[in-house]
């Protein structure tokens, strides 16, 4: 099998909102355009249209319940702004073909609907059949509009390349296959100067039976399709120019981080930082292809490269990540002191209602442990009675440091407690990473914390790493430039 690197040729995803409707479609088309200009491969991933991937989960459950008419309203809708949206981009002959097509889907759908309301249950790998036309109709329209726009689209199942296990709803990628799917399938087509449009998030068993990657998997996909192809870059567009220092809403001084590395950006990612899913960047890492975050709404913007290493900074964060709506668990040992065995008895109650950890700390007698609120905590709740006495707030926050350089500077715990003095910390951890240090606070008091610590330490940002010209004009794009990475001829 071929391996031989493709550094001319660049993975370019796009969420669903760069695909929402027929203006964002001509958006997406010109910005793929501009890469294959400038004599560049491309290979598109797209989402599902913005919201269908909710609106089908629910017309999914909705058929579950047995409430067929539900089901099948919400499928009507979702038929018209597909059957609109291909409508105004594609002109005939080729809109019919297109249009029965997206009928054909519908129908296809409509009539799954009906049987799961039928039968009134709904299995996981049923739900992930049904959710898998929203990335279907979504990769057949922009191809299409690709095609209209002279720019040689070609649609790409990817169910046809993308291969999984059979675990419904997340399932796992195998890799080896699909190098040698891609290879089989997406490479002819490159080679013959196409653009492949493949649907993100959908894959297929082995054996063909439709499987997701997990809520946000279009990133994955394009990891997984970059690394199977051994693509020069993988361009991630979002609606954002970035990942930022902080989030913008809460603090207006953000400023875009131009660089990261991997394992900062995962971090950031996990904590809440909601750009990029961190399961992309594993088969980027491995292959070490680098992945850009950039902004379909501001196509000039340069958006931030995340790579193996990150160049050294001289400040110790790249940026600070809120994650709330966490509850604390404060669990003490009542009779018993914690005797050998009882972490274990007490993780295995989180594990079992599937309500994951984010922080723990421990004393003799009690732990506490950070999660998700989630309604499932209840029932947690009774099974921790069982061996300890239990109780729990919720409305926290967690706030989240993150930079490889935390190592090199001393006294950096104390410059982060003095920024937020004012407010009441309740958890602190740094992390076994070593590049994070985070700490829980009352969620009223996360914008102010956040702000603070803004101030304290990106006072004086380091150029190399920070867009500094958003900072002295924050409407203002920067100069227009392509990624260092990408090899222009
Ligand atoms: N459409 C899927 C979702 O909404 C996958 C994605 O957009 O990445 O989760
Ligand atoms: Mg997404």
């Amino acid at each position: 099998m071929s391996t031989t690197p493709r550094p001319q040729l660049v993975v370019m995803k796009f969420g669903g909102t760069s695909v929402e409707d027929a203006a964002a479609i001509r958006r997406t088309a010109a910005i793929v355009r501009d890469r294959r200009e400038k004599c560049l491969e491309a290979i598109v991933v797209v989402s599902a249209m913005a919201k269908v991937t909710d609106t089908l989960l629910a017309a999914a459950a909705a058929a579950g319940l047995g409430d067929k008419s539900g089901a099948l309203a919400l499928s009507a809708r979702l038929r018209s702004r597909h059957l609109e949206t291909a409508s105004e981009l594609v002109k005939a002959p080729a809109l019919s073909t297109l249009l029965s097509s997206v009928q054909h889907d519908f129908d296809a759908l409509d009539d799954l609907l009906r049987g799961i309301a039928a039968v009134g249950e709904l299995t996981p790998r049923t739900t992930d059949l049904v959710v898998s036309f929203g990335e279907r109709l979504s990769s057949q329209i922009v191809a299409a509009a690709f095609d209209a726009a002279g720019m040689r689209g070609k649609h790409l199942d990817a169910r046809l390349c993308i291969v999984t296990d059979d675990q419904y709803g997340k399932a796992i990628p195998q890799e080896g296959l699909i190098e040698a799917r891609m290879q089989q399938h997406a490479l002819p087509l490159i080679e013959q100067g196409f653009t492949p449009v493949m649907g993100g998030f959908i894959a297929s068993t082995e054996s063909g039976i439709t499987t997701t990657l997990g809520r946000g998997g279009s990133d994955f996909s394009a990891a997984l399709v970059g690394g199977a192809l051994h693509a020069g870059a993988i361009e991630i567009w979002t609606d954002v120019n970035g990942i930022m220092t902080t989030d913008p809403r809460i603090c207006p001084d953000a400023l875009r981080v131009k660089t990261i590395s991997f394992e900062e950006a995962a971090e950031l990612a996990y904590f809440g930082a909601k750009v990029l899913h961190p399961a992309t960047i594993l088969p980027a890492v491995q292959k070490n292809i680098p992945v850009w975050v950039l902004n379909s709404r501001n196509p000039a913007n340069e958006g931030t490269r995340i790579s193996a290493v990150a160049p050294p900074c001289r400040s110790p964060f790249k940026s600070i990540a809120v994650k709330k709506k966490l509850t604390i668990v404060d669990i003490v040992a009542s009779r018993m002191l914690m005797s050998h065995g009882y972490l274990k008895a007490v993780f295995d109650i989180f594990d079992r209602h599937r309500v994951a950890i984010d922080m723990v700390s421990t004393s003799e007698v009690s732990i506490s442990v950070t999660v998700d609120t989630s309604d499932r905590l209840p029932l947690v709740a009774e099974d921790l009675k069982k061996i300890a006495d239990v109780s729990y707030e919720s409305n926290k926050a967690l706030i989240c440091l993150v930079g490889e350089d935390i190592r090199g500077h001393a006294g950096i715990a104390g410059k982060v407690f003095t920024a937020v003095g004012h407010v009441n910390v309740r958890m602190i951890s740094q992390g076994a990473s070593e590049i994070n240090m985070s700490f829980m606070i009352e969620e009223e008091d996360a914008a102010e914390a956040i702000r603070s610590l803004h101030r304290t330490f990106f006072a004086d940002p380091d150029g190399n790493i920070f867009d500094l010209d958003a900072r002295a004009n924050t409407t203002g794009a920067p100069p227009v430039s392509v990624p260092a990475s990408i090899a222009v001829h």
